[in-house]
């Protein structure tokens, strides 16, 4: 494993990091979330992702508890939270997005379910336009000043969203954001090389990546159709399985993962492996945040990082052409 700095910050995060979205309390339980720790411990990851929208805070308790019963040094591991969304079913408007009341106690909840005196990084999950810009600046500063922050950072903000946050940090003397976390894999692109583009160079933003495998479509596995135990196939998540199968997009998609296939093929290796050693080629990436319903997927995601050195300059143009 190798470790990256987060954007223009001091703090080391490993390349492949670990997330709890879906999987934590749904398909994963405390038992089996202690042993994936331990395999990404062993690996050299020390980054755990999480959200109090996820499971409505459940995600984080069961985070807390098999980061608890590990035992492992705090200061060994990071671990985020992310405010925006709320951590109840209908969360009254108190309790939902990015005032300084709101992040505030998002903050408190957040350490207390995953049993943690500070967060290591604290994502906005969305922009929230009902809030000035400056309230939410503010708000994070206050949590990094009192030592229950250490990074703040954004996630899946417009340019120019992260580009206020920034300028209305900087011309207040405040803690500017340190990373944002947007979606980032071989069939999602434009944000992340595009709009952003600029950002990398100009503030030194990081990137905690997610859903390298565009929530499992990157595997191959839904190419004859939706698996019985997958994502796609869950109750609640009607939505996702429209975007990656039932519609025209999805369709599109399948078509290109489907030409992405012989490519993995002929480097002896999996879509899975090769898909998630790609993320990392670039860069302005610092984490690739992997997720997994299952031990053996842990597994075979973190072996990507033997993928990697095949990714030569043949490959990666037959990858640009799909
Ligand atoms: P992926 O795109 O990698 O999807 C992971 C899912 O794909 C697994 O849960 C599993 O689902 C399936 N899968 C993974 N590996 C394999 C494999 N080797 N073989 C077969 N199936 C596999 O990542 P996520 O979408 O989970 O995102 C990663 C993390 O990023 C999240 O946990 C979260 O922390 C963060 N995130 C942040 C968001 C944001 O808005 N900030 C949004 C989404 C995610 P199954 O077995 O059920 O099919």
């Amino acid at each position: 494993m190798e470790y990256r700095n987060l954007g223009k910050s001091g703090l080391k995060v490993s390349e492949l990091s670990f997330g709890s979205w879906v999987t934590f309390n749904k398909q994963v339980d405390t038992r089996l979330a202690e042993k994936m720790f331990g395999t990404c411990l062993d690996a050299g990851i020390n980054f755990f992702d999480n959200a109090e929208g996820y499971e409505r805070g459940e995600s984080e308790i069961v985070m807390g508890k098999a980061l608890k019963a590990l035992n492992n040094p705090r200061d060994s591991y990071c671990v985020s939270s992310k405010v925006f969304f709320g951590a109840k079913e209908n969360p009254l408007p108190t309790q939902r997005g990015l005032s300084r009341k709101h992040i505030t106690e998002a903050c408190h909840q957040a350490m207390e379910r995953l049993q943690v005196d500070y967060l290591d990084l604290f994502f906005c999950h969305r922009a929230d336009p009902e809030t000035p810009i400056g309230e939410t600046v503010w708000a994070m500063h206050n949590l990094v000043s009192q030592g229950k922050v250490l990074y703040w950072g954004t996630s899946e903000w417009s340019a120019e969203e992260i580009t206020e946050a920034y300028e209305f940090a900087y011309s207040n003397n405040l803690t500017p954001p340190s990373m944002e976390q947007p979606q980032y894999n071989l069939l999602d692109r434009k944000r992340f090389e595009n709009e952003y583009g600029p950002l990398y160079e100009k503030y030194g933003l990081g990137t905690t990546i997610w859903s390298p495998l565009a929530s499992g479509a990157l595997t191959g596995k839904y190419l004859d159709g939706v698996p019985k135990d997958s994502r796609a196939s869950l109750e609640g998540y009607e939505w996702l399985r429209k975007s990656m199968v039932d519609s025209e997009r999805g369709q599109e998609r399948m078509k290109r993962v489907s030409a992405l296939l012989p490519i993995a093929e002929q480097l002896n290796t999996s879509l899975s492996k090769l898909a998630i050693a790609w993320c990392l080629l670039n860069k302005n990436v610092s984490t690739v945040i992997l997720g997994a319903s299952k031990l053996e997927q842990l597994e075979e995601n973190l072996a990507s990082l033997d993928v990697l050195p095949l990714l030569e300059e043949n490959v990666r143009a037959e990858l640009e052409k799909i």
